[in-house]
């Protein structure tokens, strides 16, 4: 009798054993590729360098958590978005500052309400007769004071 107790005990115990290794083993699996996963997804929103990509994932494969903290240390620093919300804060930074667009002929910065690039003496904006704003040089109508401009382009206002 207690032999057959202690038999069942010892076979309970060794099942459970077995499903604690099985669970314990499918846990760190689905970590794993959760955490390879993850670092695919976020890779990719960082770079399309596809060296990076595979050293990044390479390092989780074989690493696995300190892969993380290895992959967190060389991953670069920004994600797509976040650069291409630099690129806007930039954009509006440098309109307030009032240089804001670019030469059409040399494409260097210019100030909003230059007439002329001073780099490559090209005409960009045309002033108004009257109040003497910048305009487009399109423009036949002044949209600061509406005067009507007659000319296509006046240098300078004769004094
Ligand atoms: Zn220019
Ligand atoms: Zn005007």
């Amino acid at each position: 009798m207690n032999n057959g107790f202690a038999f069942l005990d010892s076979f309970t115990m060794k099942n459970l054993m077995t499903y604690g290794v099985a669970f314990g083993i499918a846990f760190i699996a689905a970590l794993w590729i959760g955490l390879i996963l993850w670092v695919l997804r976020d890779i990719r929103s960082r770079t399309r360098d596809p060296f990076m990509i595979i050293l990044s994932v390479f390092f989780v494969i074989v690493l696995f958590l300190p892969g993380i903290f290895v992959y967190l240390f060389i991953r670069p620093r920004k994600t797509f978005e976040q650069k291409y919300q630099d690129a806007i804060e930039e954009e509006a930074l440098l309109r307030e500052i009032g240089i804001s667009e670019k030469c059409p002929s040399c494409g260097h910065s210019i100030k909003n309400d230059w007439i002329l690039c001073p780099y490559c003496h090209t005409k960009i904006k045309k002033k108004c007769v009257n109040c003497g704003k910048s305009l487009e040089l399109p423009w036949n109508l002044c949209p600061y004071c509406g005067e009507q401009q007659q000319k296509p382009f006046i240098d300078e206002k004769s004094s």
